[in-house]
């Protein structure tokens, strides 16, 4: 499964990204040119190009809470750096966004949990065939 660049979720995830990273380069990197920073540019590419294969697609639980950590370590460590810093000024900065980001956690939290369960019910079919 993957997730089509078309879709409103994607979109949603891409925006959000975008908009906590630009909040962390323009305190950490920014010094008067244009933001984001090449660095910063570099992970958003990164980023985009992941969420694009996320496995769960349309059912994609937020990063936060997905069971599968599909980045490398080094951007792993940057998400990580970009949320702890641009976390806590979404809500001001971005009101809809964060809404829209919770709900979509919220949202998801029910379709991860079918999902595990139709892929647990196929592993115990595969260890013990049907006779
Ligand atoms: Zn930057």
């Amino acid at each position: 499964m993957a997730m089509q660049e078309t879709s409103p979720r994607y979109k949603r995830e891409l925006a959000t990204l975008t908009a906590m990273a630009l909040i962390h380069c323009r305190a950490k990197h920014g010094d008067g040119r244009a933001l984001p920073c090449e660095e910063c540019r570099k992970f958003l590419d990164y980023a985009a190009e992941r969420l694009g294969k996320c496995a769960f697609g349309e059912t994609k639980p937020t990063c936060v809470k997905c069971p599968i950590h599909c980045y490398a370590s080094v951007e792993k460590e940057r998400a990580r750096t970009i949320m702890r810093e641009a976390g806590p000024k979404m809500l001001l900065r971005h009101p809809v966004l964060t809404l829209l980001h919770f709900l979509d956690g919220w949202l998801s939290g029910g379709r991860l949990k079918r999902w595990y369960r139709a892929r647990e019910a196929k592993r115990t079919q595969a260890v013990r065939p049907s006779k």
